[in-house]
């Protein structure tokens, strides 16, 4: 018999996850309690939907304060283990899932669909969005959920089958995972991000590294980063589980890899010792800078681990729309190219972007997270034709610079209110000379000052169009 009529549930959190979970408990016969300290238009609305379906509903200040005494469970979708009531869960020894674990659970007795899974630093959703590209190019019925944006949980809830999905996990789930067994899972890399929330670096390793738990089929690493080996060699897998590396190189034995511009996979090709299985052009993939050809690799080898065909790869990659902020030109002017990098929400992802120009005028600043600036600056000092610094952790990457980079011209906004992303972009336009890129690729995350990092892109493009207007015009 179901469990879930016995059980009174109470879902930390109605943003759209938390939504999507209170909404299948209910189908599924449990007791559920929402609760939510903010009562906005929004999650008013979306409270008065659950209360229709059956669910107690709780907004507004305080709301979050007090655990109900008969709790069997709390799901949550991702607040950090030091809200108070999930401390006050956790003393009380009621378990707390998050709502990837408890999609996991409600899909298993009934339609256990395989699920491929990525995380790492970055390059999550791009990855996802090929994987799913490539799956549906194989005649896959599939969908990208999970981090992405779409909530597993709506899956679970569908009517429509799936032959598999494409998971995109992030490190907060993870920790709030226990009992996944993944067909095949890739974590894309390993750097320091959001330590404020998991306490230190390896706390965030450890919760990374319960993706290969009970992997069946293939834990896919990056050879370029051994630590994302070493999770795979700690893993416990299921017993003929392999162990397959993506590489920009010439790929040994059990990876894939680049040989003469092209995407090659010499792990699940079984003809010769030396034989290697065409994928894919390096220029099917876009942008085709290094660390996104790393991307295909992993979805490549994902997608290869559930039995895809090679010409699936190649036209899953042509065809895939990667989402907008990503290292996105919005305008060329003067011979000044303006770019909106604004998904770089952490060192890692603006090293990446840094590398691929030359000479750059650069626009960071936000929430640094606990992170540090010390070694992207010193790898990219010389780069830097200025840079424009905005956002609560302004004086992070000041610090940073005048460090390791006290020639480089650092202008500070001082103001947090809207009017900031002009003012940044007019100081830019002020250090840029010809051929310079300009790059917002602020290595932290918006909150402090946006909704997200599309609408801090969007305020970026906006200003760069409205100097194009106001500002004054050379040659
Ligand atoms: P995530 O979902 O992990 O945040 P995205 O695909 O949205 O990853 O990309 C986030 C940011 O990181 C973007 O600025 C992108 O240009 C950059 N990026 C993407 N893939 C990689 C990678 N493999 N290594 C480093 N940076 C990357």
């Amino acid at each position: 018999a179901s469990p879930w009529p016995q059980a009174h549930v109470v879902v930390a959190g109605i943003g759209v996850s938390g939504f999507a979970a209170a909404d299948g408990l209910i189908e599924f016969g449990a007791r559920v309690t929402v609760l939510d300290d903010k009562a906005d238009q929004a999650n008013r609305e979306k409270g008065q939907l659950l209360e229709v379906l059956g669910a107690d509903v709780r907004l507004g200040p305080g709301a979050t304060a007090a655990l109900p005494a008969d709790t069997d469970l709390v799901i949550t979708t991702g607040w950090a283990p030091t809200a108070p009531l999930l401390v006050v869960a956790t003393r009380r020894q009621v378990p707390i899932w998050g709502e990837v674990e408890l999609a996991w659970r409600l899909s298993r007795p009934q339609r256990p669909v395989p699920w491929l899974g990525i995380t790492g630093t970055n390059g999550k959703t791009t990855t996802t969005q090929m994987l799913a590209s490539i799956l549906s190019a194989a005649g896959l019925r599939t969908a990208a959920v999970g981090n992405i944006g779409r909530p597993i949980m709506e899956t679970v809830l569908d009517p429509e089958p799936y032959d598999v999905l494409a998971v995109e996990l992030s490190s907060f789930q993870l920790h709030w995972s226990n009992s996944l067994s993944l067909h095949s899972a890739a974590v894309l890399n390993l750097q320091p991000d959001h330590l404020e929330w998991h306490g230190d670096f390896q706390a965030y390793t450890a919760a990374k590294a319960k993706i290969y738990h009970g992997v069946h089929a293939s834990c896919v690493y990056n050879v370029a980063d051994p630590a994302t080996e070493r999770l795979v060699e700690e893993a416990d897998v299921v017993e003929g589980a392999r162990a397959i590396g993506f590489t920009l190189g010439t790929p040994g034995l059990s990876m894939l890899g680049v040989v003469d511009d092209l995407l090659v996979d010499r792990a699940f090709v079984e003809q010769r010792r030396d034989s290697a299985l065409e994928l894919a052009k390096v220029s099917d993939v876009s942008p085709a800078a290094p660390h996104n050809v790393a991307n295909a690799l992993a979805a490549a080898a994902l997608a290869r681990s559930f039995g895809v065909p090679a010409t699936a790869v190649r036209d899953g990659l042509r065809s895939v729309a990667v989402g907008g902020h990503r290292i996105q030109t919005v305008a060329n002017r003067d011979g000044v190219r303006w770019v909106d990098d604004s998904k770089a929400t952490n060192p890692h992802a603006a090293d990446a972007a840094l590398r691929a120009f030359d000479s750059v005028v650069w626009i960071a600043g936000g929430q640094a997270k606990g992170t540090t600036f010390d070694d992207l600056v010193v790898r990219h000092g010389s780069r830097l034709r200025g840079a424009v610094l905005l956002g609560v952790d302004r004086g992070v990457i000041a610090d940073a610079l005048a460090r390791h980079a006290p020639e480089v011209p650092v202008i500070r906004i001082e103001s947090t209110d809207t009017s900031a992303m002009a003012q940044a972009v007019a100081a830019a336009a002020s250090l840029a000379r010809p051929g310079d890129a300009v790059l917002l690729t602020p290595g932290c995350a918006s909150l402090d000052m946006y909704t997200d990092y599309a609408a801090r892109g969007e305020a970026f493009a906006r200003a760069v169009e409205d100097l194009d207007e106001s500002g004054p015009r050379s040659g």
